[in-house]
């Protein structure tokens, strides 16, 4: 049964320039230009018209933009829950003036060992890592740690975990890899992987949605009875302010938004790919988690039983229900 029939999040890629080369990522190959305050503004309005509640500002790094600090504080007039994930080469300059814009602040860190998390990530960041949380708690910010697990790195969780999350009080996000486009991104998890996850995951500052490992030890997606709702669920924004459907992933279509992202989104030709959500050929085993955690809160199903748990105590500690509860629109 859906239970919400609009988008509920933005995922607003501010640029797709990336200053580290993660071997897991492609898309810091991409050329690419930045958004423009005036555009962020006015679809900013759009968006709150559309109902979301959330906007990722992400990138490639979305700190490399220059007004990343404005189009945070401009979302937060808005009432809208803001969330950015950064490498940290960037978080030092920038952490003054984002204090007290962004409601999940992620730094990714996928080992507790300096050199593989720098070999992993084709830039020497970890130290960047280590002084940004030094940086952010000071400034009385609780950043999570967001640890992407691979099969490689599952021996790093332990150790990031009594090391750097428990010791600071901060919550450690466990994001299992998920392949796309035909990039590397190592093995599949295996069954003893996902288990060995659903155990940590019962830890104290521990967050893992089940329902990701639901999905994955169901094969993912399946196109004859797509679980994924990216297209009716999120809203992707590209550098050059076009709107990708069905997912920035796929990237089937994208429409200039030439005016009003509301009506664009309410256009016949965008709602026809977005019915293609889930369906399409490239869909079938697809567990990208950027989709697939807005798609588990917009139906009930066996997906959305498996998430609620985790969603509302991650909710409760980051305040964040608050937000959703005084903005609450209709
Ligand atoms: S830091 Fe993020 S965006 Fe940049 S290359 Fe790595 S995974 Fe991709
Ligand atoms: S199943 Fe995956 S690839 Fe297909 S639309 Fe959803 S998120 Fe995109």
């Amino acid at each position: 049964m859906r239970l919400i029939n609009h988008p509920v999040l933005c995922n607003y890629y501010v640029t797709y320039r990336c200053n580290a080369t993660c071997g897991f990522c492609d898309i810091w190959e991409k050329p690419s230009e930045y958004v423009t305050l005036e555009n962020v503004k006015r679809n900013l309005l759009a968006l709150k018209k559309l109902g979301v509640r959330a906007i990722d500002f992400t990138g490639g790094e979305p700190l490399l933009h220059r007004e990343i600090d404005l189009f945070l504080l401009e979302a937060q007039k808005l009432g809208f829950i803001t969330t950015l994930t950064t490498n940290c080469l960037l978080y030092p300059k920038w952490a003054s003036k984002l204090q007290g814009l962004v409601d999940m602040l992620h730094f990714s860190l996928d080992y507790y060992n300096s050199e593989k998390h720098n070999i992993s990530r084709g830039v020497n960041c970890y130290d960047h890592v280590m002084q940004s949380n030094e940086i952010a708690l000071s400034l009385d910010e609780r950043p999570d740690i967001l640890f992407t697990v691979f099969e490689e790195n599952k021996n790093e969780i332990l150790p990031v975990y009594e090391k750097v999350a428990l010791p600071n009080d901060l919550i450690l996000i466990l994001n299992p890899v998920f392949g796309y486009n035909g990039v590397d991104t190592g093995k599949p998890l295996s069954f003893a992987t996902l288990n060995y996850l659903l155990k940590l995951g019962k830890l104290q500052n521990v967050h893992l949605d089940k329902a990701f490992i639901q999905l994955r030890k169901d094969g993912g997606n399946h196109i004859d009875n797509p679980i994924c709702k990216a297209g009716s669920s999120t809203i992707v924004i590209s550098p050059e302010n076009k709107l990708v459907v069905p997912c920035y992933h796929l990237g089937t279509e994208s429409f200039q938004i030439s005016d009003n992202l509301d009506t664009l989104y309410h256009s016949n030709e965008v709602k026809n790919v977005v019915k293609m959500e889930g369906k399409l050929p490239g869909c079938e085993g697809c567990t990208i988690n950027c989709y697939m955690q807005p798609s588990f809160g917009v139906e009930i199903n066996k997906y959305w039983f498996k998430s609620l748990p985790s969603t509302l105590r991650y909710g409760i500690k980051k305040g964040t229900w608050k937000k959703l509860i005084l903005t609450r629109q209709n």
